[in-house]
């Protein structure tokens, strides 16, 4: 095939064993699904001349598509149109209610078409499964992975299948039933409702996008990694943050930094830090505990994107986090709707709880020593506050809409009183 991809084959995580892309394989026979998840591999020494810096710099492309050597696409007929990636890295030099490190760079992954991070693991998925003649796509998931495929499929023409478990956020089900997907509401849990997606994909001919093991998924994820050494000027920073549930971003991130490593295009890897809920911390508890594996959880957080009671990408998630020697770190519910009003105060920035994890968990990362203020640090905003208006509205329970008569004066006593209020002079 054409230089399109430098793709080289399967290997396992648990024991380094190699299989060929054409197996199809997702997991690791010998070790099984939950051990056994799979890294694709490249041809690092050619990839080292076509990713220099001066070869990036001259190429259009602005989705993940520019970095097409290290994805594991060989059909460039296979790539879908709906443009994914690159979204904007800023600097934040403005004020927290904590001290800043030295520099702080946003990641703002919420520029999306779905309005999340799970964009870039759909386009790479969806290329997949053209390649190998899918005759639909299928998850099981009440939430942004679903509603990103369901865009997907609208725009690929392709039949799509949505499982959804239990009571779905409205904003999330309200996209999987505006892009036309078949949504199938299953009387029964989250793990009863993926088992059926994953039968009835087998049975079907239908690709499953649901399974946070399919290391396709994982491939695109790690562009976020590509896209923050290229924005940062062919570099990488001290420490990333990255809000975890299945661990599938976190071990994504981890991936792309090594390749990058493993091409001689980078030295060492950025510390990497799994943010988890209070709620929902089975990583963080099995790292913690120095533990290989998860014990399951009973997942209740206010971030429903991170509510996740056994992690299925574990394997790759603690190795992120080892091999970096990063930390995982935990966050409450009510730490989460701070931090998501304060990244929409101070930066701009409109996240939905998931992604104010991240902030919440730079705060920690500081306090606790995880994270010193003399790093060069950048989080992860994994996904747009208009996906969850509910916690949006109880994180703003302090900016009341303010009742008045239809009056100048009236205007002008309430802003008095509100700067009053917030101890400033006047409101400007
Ligand atoms: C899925 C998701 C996460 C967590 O990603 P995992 O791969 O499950 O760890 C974080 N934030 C948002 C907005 C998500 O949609
Ligand atoms: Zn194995």
């Amino acid at each position: 095939m054409s230089g399109f991809s430098f793709v080289q084959g399967l290997r396992c995580v648990g024991c380094g064993r190699d299989y060929a892309i054409e197996t199809g394989r997702h997991t690791c026979p010998s070790c099984g699904p939950l051990l056994g998840t799979l890294d694709l591999t490249y041809n690092y020494r050619d990839l080292a001349a076509a990713l220099v810096p001066a070869a990036l710099r001259a190429r259009q492309d602005a989705t993940i598509w520019r970095y097409h050597e290290l994805l594991p696409i060989r059909d460039p007929l296979a790539v879908p149109r709906v443009p994914v990636g690159l979204t904007p890295l800023y600097l934040f030099d403005g004020d927290l209610d904590f001290p800043v490190p030295r520099a702080l760079w946003l990641k703002d992954d919420t520029r999306h078409p779905s309005g999340s991070a799970k964009d870039r693991a759909t386009a790479v998925g969806i290329a997949n499964a053209r390649e190998v003649g899918a005759k639909g796509i299928a998850a099981a998931s009440t939430g942004n992975a679903a509603s990103s495929l369901a865009l997907f499929a609208a725009r690929e023409a392709l039949p799509c299948l949505i499982f959804v478990p239990a009571a779905a956020p409205a904003a999330k089900l309200a996209q999987i039933r505006a892009h036309g997907a078949t949504c199938l509401a299953v009387d029964g849990n989250y793990d009863q409702a993926f088992e059926l997606c994953a039968e009835v994909s087998r049975r079907h001919g239908y690709y499953n996008r649901s399974t946070a093991v399919n290391p396709y998924l994982g491939e695109g994820k790690k562009t976020i990694a590509l896209e923050i050494w290229e924005q940062l000027g062919f570099r990488i920073p001290d420490v990333v943050v990255v809000p975890v549930g299945d661990g599938c971003i976190l071990g994504g991130v981890h991936k792309g930094f090594r390749d990058l490593r493993e091409a001689g295009l980078v030295q060492g890897l950025p510390r990497l830090i799994g943010i988890q809920a209070d709620g929902s911390a089975a990583l963080a508890r099995a790292w913690q505990a120095g533990k290989d594996r998860c014990d399951p959880v009973e997942a209740r957080t206010v971030a429903d994107s991170l509510a996740v009671s056994m992690p299925r990408d574990q394997m790759k998630a603690l190795r992120a986090v080892r091999e970096t020697n990063g930390a995982f770190l935990t966050v409450s519910d009510d730490e989460i709707l701070r931090a998501l009003s304060l990244l929409a105060a101070r930066c701009g920035i409109f996240v939905e709880p998931a992604a104010a994890a991240a902030l919440e968990g730079l705060r920690r990362g500081l306090e606790e020593g995880a994270i010193s203020p003399a790093e060069e640090v950048t989080i992860l905003l994994t996904g747009h506050g208009l996906k969850d208006i509910e916690a949006a509205c109880r994180a703003s329970a302090w900016n009341e809409p303010l009742p008045i008569a239809p009056e100048v004066g009236a205007v002008e006593a309430a802003l008095e009183a509100r700067a009053r209020e917030l101890g400033t002079a006047r409101l400007p």
